[in-house]
């Protein structure tokens, strides 16, 4: 509902006459932006080794000149709070694109370089690009997903698999159509809108992104087949009108900046060799771990963006202060299954987004619990929603059984959830049934501690 809002904000500066242009602030989101950072660096890491990056020092340096003038940009990340360490690279490819991962990186197919009319167009791809990044678009759709499992993941990531190898197993991978390079048209009309202020600050001309798009549009209808650039930045409609409208409502500048290389980098591109084959292999072994160590007595404060609790001092914070979902557990509660991580022990916390706008308690909660048992084959509502009370909110509290991931065990956990304006908070505690007994009296001090901001 935030994203209608903003939409409708983002039409009105559009098209109103006397509005004037506004700063495009990025969306709500469970990753903290270090997490960004850290999970394009992972999936860079992927990108050097399944595509063929070209290391042509002279195609870098223009290309890294493009960038350092974008950067200078207070729309390139100063006036959204977060500095992120952009870098460019380019990859011999034969379908016209161009992607940014979370956090920084950002690969430009040599095919695109090789359609671009002008520098501008370069520029305002790159621009476009780097404006998903500042954004944190990839995130902000993975946090959209109500992956349950998210908390988890990160807790694995943590234990050295990689928040991407965990995000690959809910499916989110650096594979086609997944949420990491796939964007929605209010995420595209919010790139091409901070875009255009980018490189008109960088002296290029906005228009000259929107004819780019434009043009491969026309390709595509010719052709009948879209470009990957297309396909995952979907037109969000009248691309050139609104960058036109939005020029209109900017100061007044020349756009004379132009190295007066592209031709001569487009040349070399053009005569670049094909790159041999190229291999890739990711696998991960595993290692079970039994339970062990009971919830001391003393207690130790977690303090995330919009809420606060604390925990047992002999648990782990798995995540990271002033993030919005988190795994406290204790080191042997985490089970590692191939790449893959399960909580047997411990407590996430996170919140999920309901379908629609209002938010309901006891709907939202009903949905949560059928896309657990859905993610959790064998799990059982051992006792229905109870009404409870956390941090002076109404809430439910829901009671299950699971397949526990130590050997010959059961799980049981408790739900507690609370609607809370960013969304459905949720907190699960998790122990072997056989240890149910001595972890009631951690479980009643997490929740009494629980506080919103
Ligand atoms: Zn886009």
């Amino acid at each position: 509902m935030r994203r209608t809002a903003f939409l409708s904000i983002l039409l009105s500066v559009a098209l109103g006459a006397s509005a004037q242009i506004r700063p495009v602030k990025p969306g709500w989101n469970l990753f903290s932006p270090q997490q960004d950072v850290q999970l394009g660096k992972e999936a860079a890491a992927q990108i050097q080794q399944k595509m063929a990056v070209v290391h042509n020092p002279d195609l870098d340096r223009y290309l890294n000149t493009l960038l350092d003038r974008l950067k200078q940009s207070p729309h390139a990340g100063k006036d959204t709070g977060t500095q992120f360490p952009f870098s460019i690279s380019a990859v011999y490819d034969k379908n016209i694109n161009a992607f940014a991962l979370p956090g920084g990186p950002l690969f430009i197919h040599t095919a695109l370089i090789q359609a671009a009319d002008n520098e501008a167009q370069l520029a305002g791809v790159i621009g476009h690009e780097m404006s998903h990044i500042v954004l944190r678009h990839s995130t902000n759709q993975v946090s959209k997903q109500n992956l349950v499992s998210i908390p988890a993941m990160l807790a694995g990531a943590v234990l050295g698999h990689g928040i991407l190898g965990q995000l690959g197993q809910a499916g989110v991978g650096l594979v086609a159509h997944s949420a990491l390079l796939t964007f929605s048209r209010t995420d595209e009309a919010e790139a091409d809108y901070n875009s255009a202020l980018i490189v008109a600050d960088a002296g290029y001309n906005p228009i000259e992104m929107a004819h780019f798009f434009e043009k491969l549009e026309a390709k595509a209808g010719r052709q009948g087949v879209l470009s990957q650039l297309l396909s995952d930045h979907p037109n969000p409609g009248n691309r050139v009108k609104a960058v036109e409208d939005e020029v209109r409502q900017m100061p007044q500048r020349p756009f004379n900046s132009d190295t007066g290389q592209f031709q001569r980098i487009k040349d070399l591109v053009n005569h670049m060799p094909a790159p041999g084959n190229l291999t890739s292999n990711f696998q991960d072994g595993h290692a079970p771990s039994p339970p062990s160590v009971r919830p001391s007595g003393r207690m130790r404060d977690y303090k995330g963006s919009a809420f606060a609790l604390s925990y047992p001092d002999n648990w782990q914070v798995f995540g990271e202060q002033q993030s919005n979902m988190v795994t406290i557990a204790p080191q042997e509660g985490l089970i590692k299954n191939g790449t893959s991580v399960a909580i047997g022990y411990g407590l996430e916390v996170s919140y999920y987004f309901p379908e629609g706008n209002a938010l309901d308690l006891e709907r939202d909660t009903q949905a949560l619990v059928r896309q657990l048992m859905q993610q959790n084959s064998g799990m059982r509502v051992a006792q229905s929603s109870q009404a409870t009370e956390v941090g002076g909110q109404r809430g439910l509290v829901t009671s299950f059984t699971a397949q526990s991931p130590f050997q010959g065990e059961t799980e049981s956990d408790t739900l507690v959830t609370v609607a809370r304006p960013e969304g459905l908070f949720y907190l699960v505690f998790i122990s072997p049934q056989s240890e149910a007994n001595h972890v009631q009296a951690a479980l009643r001090d997490v929740l009494s501690s629980v506080r919103f901001q």
